[in-house]
């Protein structure tokens, strides 16, 4: 009788040896997968221009930097993995304090991403790094606190947000402040007098006979004279001062903690500034004066606009006198 059920064959074990040789490739090949594996990360944070960190709070100890840190703090990795004061010695000094402040919040929310603040790297020059960090949660039982962040390096984009900010408040003419700006400063300093009770003066200056100089001379040297007029204004200014242009050919001032008086003071230097400037159109040598109409802020006052109306009404008050004179209103 045939045997329907033909034993099954042994499954296939190859020798002992063989089977370790096996191991043995198996593991190779996992060594080297890892490896190349490694191989990519380490390329990536190299190529980023942003440094990944992490940090034991209780030992304050760096446990990790990744390789862009010796690119952006021109430092070296193992000297800030031996002592973080190599990271923290790096910090702009004014900055040290928001830094250390900011890190520290990480423990209450978890996170903090709004981090930004200066370096000064090892050749000297000022960073700014967008420094998020994050608490990384151990295995439970372990209560080590390690904290970990990415420090990227964005003093490119603060530098292009600086420059926009300045072409958005800038004249272009005079490069003195354009009108929506300086009333936007005008306005603070004015909310700042009135809580601190504080003294504050408002000026306004009007070239006289403006249209003339542009008739006889033609519109570019007349630009030429808002140029220096606009540079004698930011020359007898003070620190704190505001100096704009907000019209064609007026000019205003706000002085912060300032009475009238003293900036009356300021005004008439600024008047004998603008008379000892001297013009030249090829053959011809020319001048010009200008009116300035000046207020200080009292106890009536509840807007700015009060102010400006007031040295408004002063400045036409001074063309209406004959021009090249100040008046208080
Ligand atoms: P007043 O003494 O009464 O102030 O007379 P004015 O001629 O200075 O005043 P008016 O308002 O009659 O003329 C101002 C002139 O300023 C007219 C305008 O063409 C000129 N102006 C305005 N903006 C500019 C500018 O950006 N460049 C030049 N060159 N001229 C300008
Ligand atoms: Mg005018
Ligand atoms: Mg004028």
């Amino acid at each position: 009788m045939a045997n329907k059920n033909p034993p099954t064959p042994p499954s296939y074990r190859p020798p002992e040896a063989a089977q370790t040789l096996l191991a043995l490739f198996h593991a190779q090949g996992e060594v080297a997968r890892l490896s190349e594996r490694e191989q990519l990360f380490s390329s990536l944070l190299d190529s980023v221009n942003a440094v990944l960190w992490a940090f034991d709070w209780e030992t304050r100890q760096v446990l990790y930097v990744s390789p862009a840190f010796e690119r952006i703090f021109g430092r070296s990795v193992s000297l800030v993995m031996a002592d973080y004061n190599e990271w923290r010695d790096s910090i702009y000094p004014d900055d040290l304090e928001y830094a250390e402040q900011s890190m520290a919040k990480v423990l209450v929310q978890g996170a903090v991403e709004d981090r930004e603040y200066r370096i000064i790297n090892g050749q000297g020059e000022v960073r700014w790094l967008s420094d998020k960090c994050f608490i990384n949660h151990q295995r439970e039982g372990e209560d080590r606190v390690i904290i970990v962040g990415i420090a990227e390096d964005i003093t490119d984009k603060k530098q292009l947000e600086g420059e926009l900010q300045r072409l958005a408040t800038t004249d272009v003419l005079t490069q003195s402040s354009n009108r929506r700006h300086f009333f936007d400063c005008a306005e603070q300093a004015f909310q700042t007098a009135r809580e601190k009770g504080s003294a504050l003066a408002f000026l306004l200056l009007d070239i006289d006979d403006f249209k003339v100089i542009n008739d006889s001379y033609g519109h570019q040297e007349g630009d030429q004279v808002l140029q220096r007029i606009a540079d004698s204004g930011k020359a007898v200014l003070r620190r704190g001062d505001q100096f704009g242009r907000i019209g064609g050919e007026e000019f205003a001032a706000v002085f912060p903690g300032c009475t009238a008086e003293v900036a009356e003071q300021i005004a008439e230097r600024l008047q004998r500034e603008i008379q000892r400037l001297s013009f030249s159109h090829g053959e011809q040598t020319y001048g010009v004066t200008v009116s300035q109409g000046l207020t200080g802020l009292s106890a009536e006052d509840d807007s700015l606009d009060s102010l400006f109306a007031r040295a408004d009404a002063a400045m036409y008050q001074a063309k209406r006198q004959g021009k090249n004179q100040i008046v208080r209103g």
